[in-house]
């Protein structure tokens, strides 16, 4: 059986970054699950699908073909043959994913894919539904979180160190809305399983944090 990691917590709690750097101490492959739901929005976007129209995204959904492969340790997603990981880290991207990451069809669609990289191998998956719907019975679950006001900071900061203009406000905002949109979804709202530990990162630095769900890690596999 392999040994699974679901981490599942609001937009910019440091998922990624926490996720990706203890899959490397730990030997896991890292999973992100966002960049799937990021490439079916791409496509949206490309289809020129409206993000409202429910029943065009169930529909279109189907000739979005989205796999995983891995290139020196980095998750590569390929829709429909090309890999788009250059085009899923935008604002945009991310804001059209949390509106068709609500269509039953899409997800089914993602979870299955996901479901099977677990099956196959030890892995570290962050999302928003892991522990709770898509690894129910991962070894160890996390639920990482910290205030609005400081996931906006870090995204301001991150997108300010790569020169790009932005406002604080708003980008405070736009997490406080696709928060709201995650956490009241009819299908797989955001929430925290009743197994997953809590890990508040607000006033923790990335090294701390690290090492505290590293410390999980050991404590549960030895
Ligand atoms: O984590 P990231 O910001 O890349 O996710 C983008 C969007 O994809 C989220 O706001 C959420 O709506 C959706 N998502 C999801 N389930 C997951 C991962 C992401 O619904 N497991």
């Amino acid at each position: 059986m392999s040994f699974n990691v679901a981490v599942d917590g609001p937009a910019g709690a440091g998922k990624s970054t926490i996720a990706r750097a203890v899959a490397r101490e730990m030997n896991l492959i890292y999973v992100d699950t966002g960049a799937m739901y990021r490439a079916m929005a791409l496509f949206m976007l490309k289809e020129k699908v409206a993000l409202d129209d429910r029943a065009g995204i169930a529909e279109k959904c189907r000739q979005a073909d989205i796999t995983i492969r891995y290139e020196d340790g980095e998750q590569v997603v390929v829709l429909n043959g090309e890999n788009v990981n250059a085009f899923l880290r935008t604002e945009e991207v991310g804001n059209a994913a949390s509106a068709v990451s609500p269509v039953p069809e899409v997800r089914e669609k993602l979870v299955e894919l996901q479901k099977q990289l677990a099956a196959q191998s030890d892995c570290i998956m962050d999302g928003r539904d892991i522990g709770t719907c898509v690894l129910p019975a991962a070894q160890l679950k996390i639920y990482l979180t910290a205030s609005s006001a400081v996931r906006a900071k870090r995204r301001y900061d991150e997108l300010a160190a790569k020169g790009e203009a932005c406002d604080l406000q708003k980008i405070q905002a736009d997490i406080e809305e696709r928060d709201y949109r995650d956490m009241h979804r009819e299908m797989s709202p955001l929430k925290q399983a009743e197994d997953a530990v809590l890990v508040d990162t607000s006033d923790m630095s990335v090294d701390q944090v690290i090492s505290r769900i590293i410390g999980l890690c050991r404590e549960r596999f030895g």
